[in-house]
């Protein structure tokens, strides 16, 4: 997808000097990219595949040194100025890498190289970078610098163990790419939003993850738990995981979102209701049922029967702001429901809020993790990495 435009970018260069992509040198090497599974130091070292935009065209990748274009047979290239993706060639995957200083695409920088693929008529745009550079970046798009220096490392331990749990079920299979950079994954935004202090957090706990039964955990965490940490049967069907249990928490009451009220118009209830149910054209009453002080499941009668939601799909029914945990009660105000809740979030596992009040306690990573993952081990990621990684470069 990139070759026939380099060469009408030549063109271009040459006649009207408007785009600047040069094909240099052109030759066949001994070792195809996709075979060479390129390794930094440590278990943190191996490379993991975060898809970073799916494109119809017209995105742009550059650097400020000359780019290496490597395709799959073997052929590499060089691109002396920007690359821009056009989604109607039919080249297939090729993989770019930096000359000295980070690639930027459509001017943010990333570091690694970034892969070009097709699929379904898109162009999917994934950054290959080492686990240590992933999380250096996605740590702070989930816990703010400032906080406490063990808040920063237990978030640093639960990401990396979301990557890795990721990773090690992921073993095997074919896929495009292992992460996405949204909230589908962790979020990650490349260079620009890395900070010292959360990069000195992943180096301190470089390769350390959490493990129950010598198996990577799923180390949800959310923002504020309210008080106390959820079940992660009670949210999701099919999770009924022995190290995501309710705990206690007294360490979240300074967050802003520990308390919260909101009031919803019986119009809004009834329009979230119809755009999953549109069926449904009048609500009679709606009725919750608790675990732990949290809405696990919720009635909702109206005017042809009755349906029963999960309690986090009739939270998910509404804006992401609007019911903000599962720990809240009703009340019917009027014409309108006034809501009112604690916590921010799903509620399972480490209550972010919480890590930052045990830090600011004394309390170490350690101890953070431990209260809330229960009976897990802090592992070297090393031992279970070993053998996945060299399962994925056989299989790239
Ligand atoms: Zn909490």
């Amino acid at each position: 997808m990139i070759a026939p435009l380099m060469q009408e970018a030549f063109h271009r260069t040459t006649s009207a000097g408007v785009w600047c992509v040069l094909m240099c040198v052109l030759w066949v090497s001994c070792v195809p990219y996709g075979m060479s599974g390129r390794q930094g130091r440590g278990a943190d070292g191996i490379i993991v595949r975060v898809m970073i935009d799916k494109t119809s065209g017209g995105s742009v990748i550059d650097s400020e040194r000359p780019m290496r274009i490597m395709y799959p047979n073997g052929m590499t290239a060089t691109a002396v100025g920007p690359i821009v993706l056009d989604a109607t060639s039919t080249v297939g995957k090729m993989l770019v890498e930096p000359g000295g200083r980070p690639l930027r695409y459509n001017g943010a920088p990333y570091r690694g190289s970034i892969e070009i693929c097709q699929s379904e008529g898109k162009i999917l745009v994934i950054n290959r970078v080492t686990v240590r550079e992933y999380l250096m970046s996605v740590v702070p798009g989930e816990i703010p610098s400032k906080w406490g220096r063990e808040a920063l490392k237990a978030q640093a331990v639960a990401a990396r163990t979301y990557c890795y749990t990721h990773l090690y079920h992921a073993a095997g299979r074919r896929t495009l790419y292992d992460l996405s950079s949204t909230t589908d994954s962790q979020v990650y935004r490349g260079m620009n939003v890395e900070t010292p202090e959360t990069t000195e957090a992943v180096a301190a706990t470089d390769g350390e993850i959490l493990t129950y039964g010598d198996r990577p955990i799923v180390a949800y965490f959310h923002s504020t738990c309210g008080g106390k940490t959820s079940d992660a049967k009670f949210v999701w069907e099919h999770s009924d995981l022995p190290y995501l249990r309710s705990v206690e928490c007294s360490y979240c009451a300074a967050s802003p979102k520990f308390a919260w009220q909101t009031r919803l118009s019986r119009e809004e209830v009834r329009s979230a209701f119809t755009r999953r149910y549109p069926t449904i054209s009048s609500i009679k009453g709606i009725t919750l049922k608790k675990k732990h002080g949290r809405v696990v499941a919720v009635s909702v009668r109206h005017s042809r029967g009755t349906i029963v939601l999960r309690g986090n799909e009739f939270r998910l029914l509404f804006q992401p702001d609007r019911i903000k945990s599962l720990m809240f009660s009703s009340r019917v105000s009027g014409r309108d429901l006034i809501i009112t809740g604690y916590g921010w979030g799903h509620g399972v596992g480490m209550c972010q809020w919480g890590a930052k009040g045990m830090a600011d306690r004394g309390f170490s990573y350690r101890e953070i993790l431990a209260h809330y993952y229960s009976g897990v081990s802090l592992s070297g990621a090393k031992t279970i990495q070993v053998a996945h990684s060299r399962e994925r470069v056989k299989r790239r």
